[in-house]
């Protein structure tokens, strides 16, 4: 058994927080387990609680389609989200949920190991980029212990809002372009101008 499917296992006994009893299908992400790029949204919808399968909603199938839109599916790269159980009544998650998930998106990390995290919306862009506004940091890159940090919109979001959508468009088109010229930079070089890097 691969080591995904034995943290499925367990993440799937986890009752830590109240929400694990009202779920139908817990979510725990997928994708492949040597994947180079990891996105990680927020939390499972409706129809995610219903499918144990994160992003196969409207925000799910306009994720599918900026994935194309740089040659990728989904059995390419890795898909999580901050939290793994449906928040009821699709509100926002707690901290104490985001708190209790954090183990099982770390665990995922290391196991898949990514070149590249692209949070998705601003719960999992706090985790990477605290105290950050996603306004302003949308679609620049941060390179820390060899892996590229990259915060975009969440694809919900952006699409009811024009401005956003074209916004979350033109950042997943740059993360080709950013994962190959990142490939050879050092971290102790200065960042080159073109890959819209910041300081942390
Ligand atoms: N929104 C998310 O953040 N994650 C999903 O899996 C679906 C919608």
């Amino acid at each position: 058994m691969s080591s995904l499917s034995e943290l499925y296992q367990q993440i799937a006994l986890c009752q830590q927080c109240e929400i694990a009893k009202f779920r139908t299908k817990v979510v725990p992400g997928e994708g492949a387990e040597d994947a180079d790029i990891m996105f990680i949204g927020e939390a499972p919808g409706w129809h995610e609680d219903q499918q144990g399968r994160p992003f196969v909603g409207p925000a799910g199938q306009f994720l599918d389609k900026l994935l194309e839109s740089i040659d990728l599916n989904r059995q390419q790269v890795y898909i999580a989200n901050v939290i793994k159980c449906r928040p009821t009544g699709n509100r926002d998650p707690l901290p104490t949920e985001i708190h209790n998930c954090r183990q099982w998106l770390d665990r995922q990390i290391e196991i898949i190991s990514p070149r590249m995290i692209v949070t998705l919306g601003r719960y999992s862009m706090a985790m990477y980029f605290p105290g950050k506004s996603i306004s302003k940091i949308h679609g620049m890159a941060q390179k820390r212990d060899n892996v590229i940090y990259y915060a975009m919109y969440h694809p919900a979001a952006a699409l009811h809002q024009q401005s956003l959508k074209q916004a979350i468009e033109a950042d997943m088109r740059k993360i080709p372009a950013l994962l190959a010229e990142t490939e050879s930079v050092q971290e102790t070089t200065p960042q080159p101008q073109q890959l819209s890097m910041f300081e942390g």
